[in-house]
């Protein structure tokens, strides 16, 4: 069950990088939001490894694998990020299904899926500093590579410099939705912490897919 395998480790890189940044994610989220996006992240990211692990045993695929994480990561998070974050891995695990090497062709639709699920069900449009300024820039720049013919790894890549970029670029934003709004101008200067922590997920999952 190699792609099985291979979406574990990319949690598994997910959690390692929510945990080297725990307190940084916090420092930016209290800055007009509440503080407590590390916290939660790692909250639902080490739920969603550890359901990954139980299910990868009992031979489940990376569809099944991706849907079951998706639902310990909500659970145990929390928040608005947990809830949107259970969503996207929902939609992708849904898209991939329980196949044993999907193509870059796939993936991208995956996560175009996620991020027309997470934008369903949040509310939130381009521009409003959220997660999304980072997941819509994503999945273009990773459905263009996949277009183009690149294979998934040198497609994630690309799209991952994108992604990074598009997190940078939110601290010029003023945020219009979510728990940061009220302190819209106390935000300007900061980017937005969920667009960094998904940026920082992206990258960190690079190798894996390479
Ligand atoms: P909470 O806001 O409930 O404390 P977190 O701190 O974990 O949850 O997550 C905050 C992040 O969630 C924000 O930085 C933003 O990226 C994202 N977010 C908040 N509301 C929305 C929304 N409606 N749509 C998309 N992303 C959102
Ligand atoms: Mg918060
Ligand atoms: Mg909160």
């Amino acid at each position: 069950r190699r792609s099985a395998k291979c979406v574990l480790q990319a949690l598994e890189r997910a959690e390692a990088t929510v945990l080297e940044h725990a307190d940084e994610l916090g420092r930016i989220d209290a800055v007009a939001g509440d503080g407590d996006h590390g916290i939660g992240m790692q909250r639902g990211v080490v739920a969603a490894v550890a359901k990954a692990r139980e299910i990868l045993a009992l031979d489940g695929g990376a569809g099944t694998l991706l849907r079951c994480a998706a639902d310990a990561w909500a659970d145990k998070a929390g928040g608005t990020s947990g809830a949107l974050w259970g969503v996207a891995l929902t939609a992708l695990g849904t898209t991939l299904g329980d196949r044993l090497d999907p193509d870059a062709d796939l993936v991208a639709e995956g996560i175009r899926k996620a991020s027309e699920g997470i934008m369903h069900f949040g509310k939130a449009q381009p521009g409003d500093k959220t997660m999304v300024d980072v997941l819509v820039p994503f999945s273009l720049a990773l459905c263009e590579a996949a277009q183009r013919g690149l294979e998934l790894g040198e497609a994630w890549s690309v799209a991952a410099r994108v992604a990074e970029e598009a997190a940078a670029a939110t601290a010029e934003l003023r945020p219009r939705i979510g728990r940061a709004r009220p302190l819209a101008e106390k935000s300007l200067g900061t980017p937005d912490a969920g667009a960094v922590s998904l940026s920082l997920i992206i990258s960190a999952i690079e190798p894996v897919l390479l």
